[in-house]
């Protein structure tokens, strides 16, 4: 969502007549797009911050710094008397008006703070700077209605709205049209999308049908929304990619309950049974939180043993992290910090050990393989399966942006490697 945003910035400001620069050295203009969603994220972007400040001329030649995102919509005017050399201040929903505040801040010479919510700027399309060539980003939504006990997301990104088909459609056209060959739908619930009486299985058949795209993506599907409708028309779209990224969180029903996640771990793994089963070779990848919250060693084991019986491709496993204003935020933290370290690395190994055995089973298989660029040794290709699976190729160089088949022949973990079939 973040590296979305990014792009959009971008997009904004170059038709305004800015231009994006790659050494910060020489820039007049320094953004910052910050996270909040863990508290490391949050120090990680003040510690960028600081760098870029320490390297830059102090002079009438200052850039002008700002801090976007996030963590400007949560912190607000503490960021501005913090970091007295900061001048913009700027949340998600008001990252649309930048050009008019940097005016506003070169003109007065005063520092802008513009945190207030504002809804249905999804509603426009803005102009975007894809970073990649062959895939794309595409918000599909804005906001979060869930209020999961843990979250930050609602309290800064606001309320869930959905972007209309007609502009998502428009925006994936123009992309085929500059021969993007993938997109990857973005929202924080893309079940709950909705436009009128379409949802989002309608979304998908829309985008389904246009022509030239070859392969649809979409992210985070909320287990508690994911409806039977959506796994049958994930079967039978031919252009939607085998594979969902799909959150436990918890596999304990306690802890879910605490997180007001809205279902139980047999709901999940109901839900996990069914994709496997209407749609073959699925790849399924999910997000772990270890140590909320009065967190047991019986807990964890339960989360431990629901992503063995789930077989997770991948997971994505956080410490949990406690953010000011959450529900959550208000229980003591519990679970000391070498706990969750460990038990973060017990799930991290299993998740290891699983991948590697889906791997290896993947070995002698040919797949069809979206090529994106060269590896990163500069010989060989790399590109990704309709799973999302990485695979290193020996092939020529014209086979970048193609769809090709390629016969996997060894596996490290995640990663596969293969030749031209
Ligand atoms: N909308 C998405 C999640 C967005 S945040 C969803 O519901 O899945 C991405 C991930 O960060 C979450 O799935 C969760 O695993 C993790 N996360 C969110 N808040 C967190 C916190 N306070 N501490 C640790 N991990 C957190
Ligand atoms: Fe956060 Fe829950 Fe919303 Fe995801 S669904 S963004 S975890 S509140």
């Amino acid at each position: 969502m973040n590296t979305y945003d990014s792009e959009v910035i971008a997009g904004i400001l170059h038709a305004n007549g800015y231009q994006q620069i790659f050494d910060p050295k020489d820039a007049g203009l320094i953004i910052i797009n910050t996270c909040s969603v863990r508290k490391h994220a949050e120090e990680r972007a003040f510690a960028n911050l600081w760098d870029l400040y320490h390297e830059a001329p102090k002079t009438a030649k200052k850039p002008i710094f700002c801090v976007a995102g996030c963590t400007a919509k949560k912190m607000g005017k503490e960021i501005l008397k913090k970091y007295p050399f900061v001048d913009i201040v700027v949340s998600p929903s008001n990252l649309y008006d930048l050009p008019k505040i940097i005016a506003t801040c070169q003109k007065t010479k005063k520092p802008q703070l513009q945190i207030e919510d504002k809804i249905g700027y999804i509603k426009k399309n803005f102009p975007v700077i894809h970073t990649g060539k062959i895939k794309a980003l595409v918000t599909i939504m804005q906001g979060c209605d869930n209020y999961c006990s843990y979250c930050v997301v609602p309290f800064v990104r606001g309320k869930e709205i959905s972007r209309p088909i007609k502009n998502i459609v428009t925006e994936i056209k123009s992309l085929v049209k500059k021969r993007y060959k993938e997109v990857t739908l973005l929202g924080q619930n893309v079940n709950s999308y909705r436009d009128g009486k379409n949802d989002f299985t309608d979304l998908l058949k829309r985008v389904n049908a246009i022509p030239g795209l070859k392969r649809i993506r979409f992210m985070t599907n909320h287990p508690k929304d994911m409806s039977d409708k959506l796994i049958n028309t994930m079967a039978k779209l031919d252009k939607v990619c085998r594979h969902v990224h799909l959150p436990l969180q918890s596999g304990s029903d306690w802890i879910l309950t605490k997180m007001n996640r809205g279902y139980t771990t047999a709901h999940f793994l109901g839900l996990v049974r069914e994709l496997r089963q209407a749609v073959p070779g699925i790849t399924i990848t999910t997000d772990i939180i270890v140590g909320f919250p009065g967190e047991t060693e019986d807990n964890f084991r339960a989360t431990m043993e629901v992503a063995r019986q789930a077989e997770f491709d991948a997971a994505f496993v956080f410490k949990y992290s406690p953010r000011p204003g959450t529900n959550a935020g208000l229980l003591k933290d519990s679970v000391p910090a070498e706990i969750k370290q460990s038990r973060l690395e017990k799930v991290n190994r299993l998740q290891q050990e699983t991948a590697l055995r889906i791997s290896r089973g993947l070995i002698g298989k040919t797949l069809e393989v979206l090529v994106e660029d060269l590896a990163t040794d500069r010989k060989h290709l790399f590109g990704k399966t309709a799973g999302y699976r990485t695979v290193v190729i020996k092939g020529p160089a014209n086979c970048i942006g193609k769809l090709i088949p390629v016969k996997i022949t060894a596996c490290k973990n995640w990663t596969l490697y293969g030749k031209l079939s």
